[in-house]
């Protein structure tokens, strides 16, 4: 089986998936991720993608789907974090689902948009491993150290309160509808809670024995 996480930037999803992925050994495909090391490899693919994610845009449907279905010949359950984020991609990933016979559920983060700039706007990650803090929520040990190697924790240039805003604007738009497209098998978590309430919830609503399986 595999998770889809719906919902918008900040919500929660790449610190559960991180999460989930330590404690139970499923996957995580984070297309941001992904796309971040693509640049920082000075790929191709990076160099496409950059322009869109400097102005808080999606990255062209047809790039990201070739990335995503690139992924998806590993075994094992996948928790996709960030994907799909607008109907064609949703539409893709059903039909490459389907085509392996893999079902899949969806969870959606729901969170006030007004919550959202201050979990982006204090936002620190680990630019090698992609871990996420947060300077009030989730701090480090040692302020923009990370636990876990040591290096340094950047902001990201897209959590600037500008480009937040542009990405909020995109998620209402472009990402928000996939609600319905997934309204069937869609579970419902409340994402304002603390990380450890989150997680607890997020363990009821998905069976992940299945996922790992
Ligand atoms: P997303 O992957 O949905 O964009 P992140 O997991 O990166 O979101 O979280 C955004 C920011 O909010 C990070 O700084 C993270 O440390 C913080 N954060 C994540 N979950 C919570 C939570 N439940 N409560 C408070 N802050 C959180
Ligand atoms: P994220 O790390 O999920 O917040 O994504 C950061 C940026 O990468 C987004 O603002 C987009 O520019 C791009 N991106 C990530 N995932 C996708 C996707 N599924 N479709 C299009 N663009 C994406």
């Amino acid at each position: 089986m595999d998770v889809i996480f719906l919902g918008p930037p900040g919500a929660g999803k790449g610190t559960q998936a991180r999460i989930l992925e330590q404690r139970y050994g499923i996957r995580q495909l984070s297309t941001g991720d992904m796309l971040r090391r693509h640049r920082a490899e000075g790929t191709e693919l990076g160099k496409k993608a950059q322009a869109y994610m400097d102005r808080g845009d999606l990255v062209p449907d047809d790039v990201i789907i070739g990335m995503v279905e690139r992924e998806l010949h590993k075994p094992g359950g996948v928790l996709f974090d960030g994907f799909p984020r607008t109907a064609n991609q949703a539409r893709a990933l059903d039909e490459l689902l389907a085509r392996q016979q893999r079902p899949a559920v969806a969870v959606l983060f729901e969170i006030p948009l007004e919550m959202l700039y201050e979990r982006l706007t204090g936002r620190w990650s680990n630019p090698k491993t992609g871990r996420v803090y947060h300077e009030k929520f989730n701090p480090p040990k040692i302020a923009g150290i990370d636990d876990e190697d040591g290096s340094a924790l950047v902001q990201r240039e897209d959590d600037k309160a500008e480009t937040v805003r542009k990405r909020l604007a995109v998620y209402e738009e472009q990402t928000a509808p996939l609600i319905e497209h997934y309204a069937d098998r869609l579970k419902r978590i409340d994402a304002t809670k603390p990380v450890e309430t989150v997680t607890r919830e997020l363990l009821s609503a998905v069976n992940l024995k299945d996922a790992v399986a």
